[in-house]
C-alpha cells in the first residue's frame, strides 16, 4: 500500500489481512454463498470453514453472487482450534446468552475492539459463527474472549448465518470509516498468547490439577468452563504465558519426585 493511503485505507488493509471469518458445521453451502457476499460488501476476504457438510457446492457459489473470489480462498479446517492457530484475538457470535460465558458484547462494541487491536497492534482476529439449527457449543465458546451477541427480540432471537455474519461485517466497515486513529501502543506491551498456546496451556492445566489431585478427572468440564472464563479474561501475553507453564511443570515434577 502506497504511503499516501488514508488511515482508513490502512485500517482497511489491515482488517482484510487479519480479520478471519470463521463458519462452524455450516449446513446449507447456500448459507457459505451468502456468508461470502456479506464479507466481501464490506471489505472482508478472509473466509475459514470448519467441516462444511457441502463445499465447495453450487448453491455456495450462487449465492455468492459475484463474491466467489471469497469461496475461491476460503480455508477449509478440519477443527476450530486449525481454525484459530494465530489469533490473539476470538470472538464467539451467539443468539443466546449463556450462564458462565465470556463477557458479551454486541456487533458494535466487536467491531470497535477488533479494528482498535488490528489497527494498534496488528493483532491477527477471528469472529467465529455456529451451526444453523444448534450454534456454537460451551466448549467452542470457552475459546473466546468475548461473545458477540446482536440484541434481538428476545422471543425470536436468532438471525439467518449470513445476516448475522452481515451484522459483525457492517460494523466492522463502519468503524474502519469512523477513521480510527491508534493511539501508540503501550510502553513495553508484548504480544498476547495465541489461541494454540492458550489450547496447549488449558490441556497442560488440566492434566497438572488431576495429577495434583484438585480435578476430578470423571467430571472436569465445570472447573475447566470456571478456569477458561478467567485466563481468557486476562487475556496473557505470551511471556506470562510461559510463566504459568512453568510453574504446572514445577508442579507436575514435584508431585512425582
Ligand atoms: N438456533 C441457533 C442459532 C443458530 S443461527 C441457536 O439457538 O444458537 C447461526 C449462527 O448465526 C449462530 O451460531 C450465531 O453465530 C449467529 N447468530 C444468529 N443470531 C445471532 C444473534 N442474535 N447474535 C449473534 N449471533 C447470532
Amino acid at each position: 500500500m502506497s504511503t499516501t493511503a488514508t488511515p482508513q485505507q490502512r485500517t482497511q488493509q489491515r482488517l482484510q489481512e487479519n480479520v478471519r471469518i470463521v463458519l462452524v458445521d455450516t449446513s446449507h453451502a447456500g448459507n457459505i454463498g451468502a456468508a461470502a457476499r456479506a464479507m466481501k460488501n464490506m471489505g472482508l476476504t478472509r473466509l475459514y470453514l470448519v467441516t462444511p457438510r457441502q463445499f465447495p457446492h453450487a448453491d455456495a457459489t450462487a449465492r455468492a453472487s459475484g463474491a466467489d473470489d471469497v469461496l475461491a480462498r476460503a480455508t477449509v479446517c478440519a477443527s476450530l482450534d486449525e481454525a484459530l492457530v494465530g489469533c490473539r484475538l476470538v470472538m464467539g457470535a451467539s443468539a443466546r446468552l449463556r450462564h458462565l460465558s465470556a463477557p458479551v458484547q454486541d456487533p458494535r462494541q466487536c467491531a470497535t475492539r477488533i479494528v482498535s487491536e488490528v489497527s494498534t497492534e496488528g493483532v491477527e482476529c477471528a469472529l467465529v459463527f455456529g451451526r444453523e439449527h444448534s450454534g456454537l457449543t460451551n466448549d467452542e465458546l470457552g475459546r473466546c474472549h468475548f461473545l458477540g451477541h446482536i440484541p434481538t427480540n428476545a422471543d425470536y432471537s436468532s438471525l439467518n448465518l449470513a445476516a448475522a455474519v452481515q451484522v459483525f461485517a457492517y460494523e466492522l466497515r463502519m468503524a474502519t470509516l469512523a477513521g480510527y486513529t491508534p493511539e501508540t501502543s503501550a510502553e513495553g506491551s508484548e504480544p498476547l498468547a495465541c489461541a494454540d498456546d492458550m489450547e496447549r496451556f488449558y490441556r497442560h492445566l488440566q492434566q497438572t490439577l488431576e495429577t495434583i489431585g484438585f480435578l476430578d478427572p470423571a467430571n472436569p468440564r465445570i472447573m475447566m468452563r470456571r478456569l477458561r472464563r478467567l485466563f481468557n479474561r486476562a487475556r496473557p501475553e505470551e511471556v506470562e504465558m510461559n510463566i504459568l507453564r512453568g510453574i504446572l511443570s514445577a508442579a507436575q515434577k514435584h508431585k512425582t519426585q
